[in-house]
């Protein structure tokens, strides 16, 4: 992505949590863009409740315009409002950018508490679909002749017997497609190999579900073969003609059945590297592997189109905790570092990692963590911050 060393970026504090963690966190990644020469030049827009205070409406086209036109954003958790006709604000985002990719890196910082033996050994990036599977929210309840239809289709055309029980029932429908799921793989690889991976899994539940999941595999390693056949090679031609050893130069392509793959997240976590799902696959597997790293306080994300990236952390807005200036700030901050590497900004990048890794092994941290950690000192979310931003002053 080519940008300005001074690019205009838009940020949406949020709701809720939103507005102590995003002005916070944005203080962090202003200083790690002055330390290494570089400024940033915030856009404030709005979305939610301050949208609704301001415009009169959730998603002012302002705002969108506003993320469309200069590409590279960050965002702070937006709370769904109660009836309001959309299933989330944040889907309702990612549809009109068409941000069809989300991706959570989930890595092990120093000192971060966690529930598994060797949380070092994580190190993975989460690539999932983000417009298709159950997720486009197509479902119904269905009539009674809605229902003989479906059983008949069942019992002629696909030759089962119908498992359906006679009373209400409700429909869904999960669209995946070959074009939704060449799109994400192709996100997924490109980015195995721009950032040396070893491999990228494919996770589905083709064994169930031959024409959506098993199609999301085959098309998975279908695109592999034809737009990358020098740069990957599939887990079968791994071991038949390089005994299982892949060549330095090449990306291995493989793929998991979703249950066992929730397993061998925790017994066999140095297997895996990039993971690539569709949609409800991707929202299990992603907070399961962010539980073994610290959790929400901790997971940074960020959504990606062609051209157009929004940082968003992975927690919500946790009004229970709003405006008390307690919410860790480390996963927004940390979805700020996604962003500063997709400027392509590294050395500003890894500032931000070292200074927050530095910050939770001195104990010094939110409550969150500050419960879980042996002689942890409680600090609130803006000290917090602040002396990230003096570690950078420190290592920059
Ligand atoms: P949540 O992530 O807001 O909070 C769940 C719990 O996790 C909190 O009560 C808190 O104990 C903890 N937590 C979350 N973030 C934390 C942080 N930074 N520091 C410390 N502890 C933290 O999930 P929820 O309660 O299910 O959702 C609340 C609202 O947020 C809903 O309206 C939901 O729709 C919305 N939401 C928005 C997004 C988004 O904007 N991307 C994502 C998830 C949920």
């Amino acid at each position: 992505l080519q940008v300005p060393d001074n690019p205009i970026v838009p940020i949406i504090y949020g709701d809720g949590i939103g507005k102590d963690v995003a002005p916070v966190a944005q203080k962090v990644l202003e200083k790690a863009a002055e330390a290494t020469g570089r400024n940033i030049e915030w856009m404030r827009v709005f979305a939610g409740e301050s949208a609704r205070e301001k415009y009169d409406e959730n998603l002012p086209d302002d705002t969108v315009d506003a993320l469309r036109e200069f590409r590279v954003s960050i965002k702070g958790p937006l709370t769904t409002p109660v009836g309001a006709g959309f299933r989330s604000l944040n889907v309702a985002l990612r549809k009109k950018l068409d941000l069809y990719t989300n991706m959570r890196p989930t890595y092990y910082l120093d000192g971060v508490p966690s529930p598994v033996k060797n949380p070092e050994e994580m190190d993975m990036v989460n690539f999932r679909e983000n417009t298709e599977d159950v997720y486009a929210g197509i479902e119904w309840e269905a009539g009674t002749d809605e229902v003989e239809q479906v059983r008949e289709f069942v019992e002629d055309e696909m030759g089962y017997d119908s498992t359906i029980h006679d009373g209400p029932v409700g429909i869904g429908v999960k669209p995946i497609t070959e074009f939704g799921t060449k799109r994400l793989v192709r996100k997924a690889i490109n980015y195995a190999i721009e950032n040396d991976r070893d491999s990228v899994t494919l996770v589905h539940k083709g064994n169930i579900m031959k024409f959506t999941e098993g199609a999301f595999r085959d098309w998975g390693y279908e695109l592999a073969e034809e737009e990358f056949p020098e740069q990957t090679i599939d887990e079968d031609t791994l071991w038949e003609e390089y005994d299982g050893e892949a060549p330095e130069d090449k990306v291995v392509v493989k793929d998991r059945i979703a249950d066992n793959m929730l397993q061998q997240l925790l017994t066999r976590t140095p297997n895996y590297d990039v993971l690539a799902m569709p949609n409800l696959n991707g929202d299990y597997l992603s907070d399961a592997a962010g539980a073994q790293i610290g959790g929400l306080g901790i997971a940074p994300g960020a959504n990606i189109g062609d051209g157009r990236f929004l940082a968003e952390p992975v927690h919500g807005s946790a009004p229970k905790h709003a405006g008390k200036d307690k919410a860790n700030p480390s996963a927004m901050i940390l979805s700020g570092k996604i962003m500063l590497e997709h400027l392509g900004w590294e050395d500003a990048a890894q500032l931000v990692h070292d200074a927050v890794e530095q910050q939770i092994s001195s104990k010094r941290v939110t409550y969150d963590l500050e419960r879980q950690v042996e002689g942890g000192e409680k600090l609130a979310a803006s000290e917090y911050a602040d002396e990230i931003c003096e570690r950078i002053d420190e290592l920059a």
